[in-house]
C-alpha cells in the first residue's frame, strides 16, 4: 500500500478538505502515476454533493488526470517509468460482455468501474479519484498522451474532450453540416473546438451573452443567446445535429424545434433534477430524436487524444490551487468558468 494525499468530501454539505488514504500496491498489470494536473468536471460537483443520490463517502473526485509514470508492474508493456500518461473516467470494466468486447467499456453490461465513486469488482473499496497526488491503474485503462507541452490544458480532454468527441463521431458530424452546441462550459467549449475541427459549421447556444466573443474565438461560426426568442426563431428546422451540455434542467423544446427532419439532439448534460418533459408533437411531426451519450470507451478516448494532438486542440483553462476547489465549485454553479478549472497538483502538498 502506498500513502496518498488527496482532497475529499466526507458528506454532501461539508467543503472538500485534505484527506489521507492508501493506494493498492502496483500489481503486475498496473501503472502508478504521480498526478501533475486534474481537471474539474461538473460531475465532480454533482458527486461531492450527492446530487445524483449515489455518492459513496469519503469521495475523492477527479477524472481528468494527467501525470508521470513512476512505477510499472512486471507484465506492463505499453508504459515505462517517466512517460506522461492520462486517466479518464473509468479504470476497469468486466472485459467479457458484448459492450466491453466492442471497446464500449462505458456501457459495460456488468457496470464499469468509475475512476471515483466506483465500487471495485469483487466488492473492493470505493475508487478514489484524481484530486490526489498519485493513482494506480491497470495499463488497459491508461491513455497515451502525445501532446508535448501545455499538459495542464490536456487534462480536460480526458472527460470533457471524450464526452463531446464520442457523440460527434457517433452521429457522424462533418463538413457541410450545421451543428449546435448548447452551453459554453467545460464540455461545451470542447464540443465547439472538436466539431469545428471535424469540419462542421458550429452554432453555439448560451445563456451568457458575455461569452459571445469567446465562442467565436473558439470556433463557433455564430452565437445565439438562447433566451432571445427572435434569435432562436431564425434557426427553426435547420440543424443536422445538436449536442446539449447543459448541467441544469431546462426547456428542451426550444432546441428540438431547431432540428431538421430526422435530426437528433443528444444530451450529455446530467442535471440533478429532470428536464421538463419535451413536447411529443415537436418530435413526431419531423421524426426528430432526443438521445443520450455517456463519456467514451478507452480506444475512442485514445483516438480523441490523438485527434486533438494532431489538430492542436487543448482546453482553455484556469489553473487553480487545490485549496481553491470549493470556491471553484461555487463559480461553476454561476457558469463562471473559462472554460475549465484545472488543479495544479503541486499545490496539494502546501494544502
Ligand atoms: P459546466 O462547465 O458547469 O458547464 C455547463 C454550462 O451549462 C454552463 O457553462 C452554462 O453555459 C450552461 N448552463 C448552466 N446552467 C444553466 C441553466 N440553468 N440553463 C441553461 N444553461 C445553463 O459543466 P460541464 O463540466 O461542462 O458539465 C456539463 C454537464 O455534463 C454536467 O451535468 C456534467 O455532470 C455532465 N457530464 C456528463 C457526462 C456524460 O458522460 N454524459 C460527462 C461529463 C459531464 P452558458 O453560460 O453558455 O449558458
Ligand atoms: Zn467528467
Ligand atoms: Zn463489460
Amino acid at each position: 500500500m502506498s500513502q496518498t494525499l488527496g482532497y475529499a468530501a466526507l458528506d454532501p454539505n461539508s467543503p472538500l478538505a485534505p484527506y489521507s488514504f492508501s493506494r493498492r500496491e502496483v500489481g503486475p498489470n498496473d501503472v502508478k502515476i504521480d498526478i501533475l494536473y486534474c481537471g474539474v468536471c461538473h460531475s465532480d460537483l454533482h458527486t461531492a454533493r450527492n446530487e445524483w443520490n449515489n455518492t459513496l463517502y469519503p469521495s475523492v473526485p477527479g477524472h481528468e488526470i494527467v501525470g508521470r509514470v513512476t512505477a510499472v508492474g512486471s507484465a506492463v508493456s505499453a508504459f515505462k517509468v517517466g512517460d506522461v500518461a492520462g486517466v479518464g473516467c473509468l479504470v476497469d470494466s468486466c472485459r467479457t460482455c458484448s459492450s466491453c468486447g466492442e471497446g464500449l467499456e462505458q456501457y459495460c453490461e456488468n457496470g464499469f468501474v468509475g475512476t471515483y465513486n466506483g465500487p471495485a469488482f469483487g466488492g473492493g473499496e470505493n475508487t478514489l479519484g484524481g484530486y490526489s497526488d498519485n493513482i494506480v491503474v491497470d495499463e488497459k485503462y491508461v491513455l497515451r498522451i502525445s501532446h508535448t507541452d501545455n499538459l495542464a490544458a490536456v487534462a480536460p480532454l480526458l472527460c470533457a474532450g471524450i464526452t463531446t468527441y464520442s457523440p460527434l463521431r457517433q452521429w457522424k458530424v462533418g463538413p457541410g453540416q450545421k451543428v449546435g452546441v448548447v452551453g459554453l462550459g467545460g464540455l461545451g467549449h470542447m464540443a465547439v473546438k472538436i466539431a469545428n475541427a471535424m469540419g462542421a459549421k458550429v452554432v453555439l447556444f448560451t445563456t451568457s451573452p458575455d461569452k459571445r466573443e469567446d465562442a467565436l474565438r473558439l470556433g463557433a461560426a455564430e452565437v445565439v443567446v438562447s433566451k432571445n426568442k427572435e434569435e432562436m426563431a431564425a434557426h427553426v428546422n435547420s440543424f443536422d445535429f445538436i449536442l446539449n451540455t447543459v448541467a441544469a434542467p431546462h426547456n428542451l423544446d426550444a432546441f428540438v424545434n431547431l432540428l431538421k427532419r430526422d435530426a437528433t439532439m443528444t444530451l450529455v448534460g446530467a442535471p440533478a433534477a429532470p428536464h421538463p418533459s419535451p413536447s411529443v408533437f415537436g418530435l413526431i411531426f419531423k421524426r426528430r430524436r432526443i438521445a443520450g451519450s455517456l463519456i467514451g470507451g478507452i480506444a475512442e478516448t485514445q483516438e480523441m487524444l490523438d485527434f486533438c494532438a494532431e489538430h492542436g486542440i487543448v482546453s482553455d483553462i484556469e489553473m487553480i490551487r487545490m485549496q481553491d476547489i470549493n470556491e471553484a465549485y461555487e463559480r461553476m454553479l454561476k457558469s463562471d468558468v473559462k472554460y475549465r478549472f484545472v488543479i495544479d497538483m503541486a499545490t496539494l502538498k502546501a494544502a
